[in-house]
């Protein structure tokens, strides 16, 4: 009796995600006949397959994308962020700025309010992307197959805290890098902290943050105020 038959081999591989490149995927069909006339030499004594013959292989590339995360607090985002934000989607294909659970902080927006104000004003950007995280920095990392990790830095200040961080996480994973970014000089003293302080004193806060800011955080003190 004639039988034939094919098997299927797909393989992946890639390099590191962070890494960007390309991802190949090959296929390679093998086929044998089982008609010990046509191919006698195929079988051992006990009948079995010894042998069987590639029929064919092809490589398809894909291309594969650079991700970097952006994290932070962003209570709110400022316009400071937005420098950093700009400046990061011209080196990675994507950029996703993740807003980290962290109560510690007692932020002024709940999360909803500032993944909201995200939304709105980074999240409107080509290739940024908006998410939440809980927990390790470099896990969410790993989970987005993100090779990188954007900080902004603004003054010898910010330095000694950064760096920390930065080389705690390379310990905790060495594929994850971290990449510092300056801002325009004029927001170099800026921060989320300073914005909440003016508002909250009165001041005009619109050279620094979105429109939507800043009449969110009108909002936002008018009822903190009304409410105390
Ligand atoms: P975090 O609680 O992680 O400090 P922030 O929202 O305050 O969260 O800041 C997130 C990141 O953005 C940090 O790396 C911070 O240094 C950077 N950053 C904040 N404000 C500015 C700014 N005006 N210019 C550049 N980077 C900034």
């Amino acid at each position: 009796m004639e039988r034939a038959f094919s098997i299927f081999v797909i393989s992946l591989s890639r390099r590191s995600p962070g890494e960007g490149g390309r991802i190949r995927v090959s296929f390679f069909v093998i086929s044998a006949f089982a008609c010990p006339a046509v191919v006698p030499r195929l079988r051992d004594e006990s009948g079995c397959f010894v042998i069987c013959f590639p029929f064919c292989a092809s490589c398809v590339t894909f291309p594969f994308m650079r991700r970097a995360i952006y994290p932070g607090s962003f209570d709110p985002i400022t316009n400071g962020h937005l420098d950093v934000i700009e400046r990061a989607r011209k080196l990675f294909d994507e950029v996703v700025v993740a807003v980290a659970h962290n109560d510690e902080k007692q932020p002024l927006f709940s999360l909803k309010d500032r993944l909201d104000l995200l939304r709105e004003t980074a999240g409107k950007i080509d290739n940024v992307r908006i998410a939440e995280f809980e927990g390790l920095l470099v896990e969410f990392a790993r989970k987005e197959e993100a090779g990188a990790v954007i900080r902004g830095l603004r003054a010898v200040s910010d330095f000694e805290f950064e760096f920390q961080m930065a080389l705690m996480n390379r310990k905790l994973d060495a594929a994850v890098e971290t990449i510092f970014l300056m801002p325009k000089e004029e927001y170099t003293y800026l921060s989320s902290r300073i914005v909440k302080e003016i508002a909250r004193l009165g001041g005009d806060v619109s050279a620094f943050v979105p429109v939507l800011v800043a009449r969110a955080l009108a909002i936002k003190l008018k009822k903190n105020i009304s409410t105390k």
